[in-house]
């Protein structure tokens, strides 16, 4: 059985990109992951010789960390159209899933550098642009050891129950905020981040809702890492804990600091949205990527001396797979298209880009920050994303980024189960790809939020 490819008609731009996507996912990334899932230590992963840091600097080398960066920061934002990036993210999904979120999540601080009121941290979005040795490394740093789910929750009413505050907590002093506190081994780049985009807690007595975001660099006195994590999936992943002891963060790196902005529903809801909507491109590629081992299977093994590619039943079950690969695949583009091509919100009717939103939230931090915590603006900021002519759309679009990545990562996870029963007793064994696609699936529904919890936190946007 062969098969169409759904993105043919993108334009011959788009189709050279994604081709490079592919060929560097199938010969770097794709071999660098299955050798660093054989590492029994997970330091071994980030060794200084470690084939992960041919994956980063190759990942930069075709300019793929730039997508998300404006020209004006040395990115190339804009130069392609906006599915470029789920289609990238869709190649290194399909090449190895943990590496994929690693090089996606390292991007994040320095994306959300860009609404920066200063000017200095606006210019971590050049440096890294620039940067093709990884030497900066983001990480988006949320879960905390008593707090998980607590956050996904924490966009719902619940959120706001003050036994559910923070464990890292940000307490303002003068110029500074003094940060103390842990971030979860489960931290992905955790231990050779950089920079992190930072949830902390900055009010209380307001539970999740109470929670403010920062951009820290990780090299400031009172930071410190665990070992990293060592796990069933994704092992080719690093994750591990970030340690906060009395550590003094001036306030321009405060780039949230809106007491109850987590509490506006379509804050929330847009935040799950955006984040999820990745997830949905990467696995709908890991989907396919067991899928096409299945494939591969099929049309060279037999059963009673015919290819298994000529039995009924597995003909059945591997049309059935297809479908299901390729509408997962139609429907997780496009939700991450819409949330990097036309993101309408609470600035604006119409749609607008993502690169536009993105200056404009910059912009309204700016006056937030000259008008010296003047909090009538902030009263004003929060109502207008509370505000139902533009809270019902985000709630909307939040929904259908939460829809994509529960659907894309429980069709990897079944597409990996059938294809494992169809290998039968060659499933467990390491020569094949198959029991490691398994347990990289199986990571992902608890990826960026447990599926059952996303599914609860989102149901509010029906
Ligand atoms: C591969 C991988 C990568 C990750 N990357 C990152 C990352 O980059 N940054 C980061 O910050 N985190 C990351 N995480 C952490 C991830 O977001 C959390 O694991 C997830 O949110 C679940 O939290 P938890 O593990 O603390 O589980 P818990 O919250 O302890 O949940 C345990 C169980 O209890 C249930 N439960 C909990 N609370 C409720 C409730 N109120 N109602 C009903 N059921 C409930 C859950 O559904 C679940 O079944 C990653 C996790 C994985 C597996």
């Amino acid at each position: 059985m062969g098969y169409l490819d759904i993105d043919t008609r993108i334009g011959r731009r788009l189709n050279k990109l994604r081709d490079a996507a592919r060929t560097f996912g199938e010969e770097v990334v794709r071999p660098a992951g299955i050798a660093l899932d054989k590492f029994q230590d997970p330091s071994d992963v980030i060794n200084k010789n470690s084939v992960l840091w041919d994956v980063f600097r190759g990942y930069r080398e075709h300019d793929f960390h730039k997508l998300m960066i404006p020209r004006a920061f040395g990115g190339t934002m804009g130069r392609y159209p906006s599915i470029a990036l789920p289609m990238v993210n869709e190649q290194m999904g399909y090449a190895d899933g943990g590496l994929a979120i690693s090089l996606l999540v390292s991007s994040m601080p320095f994306i959300f550098a860009l609404m920066s009121p200063e000017a200095k941290i606006r210019d971590w979005a050049r440096a890294y642009a620039a940067d093709k040795n990884a030497s900066m490394i983001g990480c988006w740093a949320i879960t905390e050891p008593a707090h998980g789910t607590d956050w996904i929750l924490g966009v719902s009413k619940a959120g706001g129950d003050p036994r559910l505050a923070p464990s890292l907590t940000a307490v303002k002093k003068g110029d500074e905020y003094i940060l103390n506190g842990w971030k979860s081994a489960w931290v992905s780049n955790g231990t050779i981040a950089t920079h992190a985009l930072l949830h902390v807690g900055i009010e209380q007595s307001m539970g999740i809702h109470g929670s403010g975001i920062a951009l820290c660099p990780l090299d400031l006195p009172g930071i410190s890492k665990g070992a990293p994590l060592d796990k069933m999936g994704q092992r080719a992943l690093n994750q591990g804990e970030i340690i906060f002891e009395e550590v003094k963060l001036n306030k321009k790196y405060m780039l949230l600091n809106i007491p109850g902005i987590f509490g506006a529903n379509a804050f929330g809801h847009t935040f799950l949205g955006i984040a999820n909507s990745t997830m949905g491109s990467t696995f709908s590629g890991q989907a396919k990527a067991s899928l096409d081992e299945a494939l591969k299977f099929v049309k060279t093994n037999e059963r009673d001396g015919k290819p298994l590619s000529e039995q009924p039943d597995i003909k059945i079950k591997m049309f059935r797979m297809f479908a299901k690969v390729e509408s997962t695949r139609l429907f997780s583009l496009r939700v991450a298209n819409h949330f990097l091509s036309r993101f309408s919100g609470p600035f604006m009717s119409a749609g607008t880009s993502f690169r536009m939103t993105f200056w404009m939230i910059g912009k309204a931090l700016q006056t937030y920050a000259s008008l010296n915590e003047n909090h009538e603006f902030i009263r004003n900021f929060t109502k207008r994303f509370t505000h139902p002519e533009h809270a019902g759309e985000l709630m909307d679009w939040g929904k259908y980024g939460v829809g994509s990545k529960i659907n894309a990562t429980e069709t990897a996870y079944q597409v990996a189960k059938e294809a494992f029963e169809i290998f039968g007793e060659k499933a467990h064994v390491k020569d094949y790809p198959i029991e490691k696609m398994l347990r990289d699936a199986r990571a992902s529904t608890i990826e960026d939020g447990i599926n059952d919890s996303l599914a609860l936190a989102s149901f509010e946007g029906l």
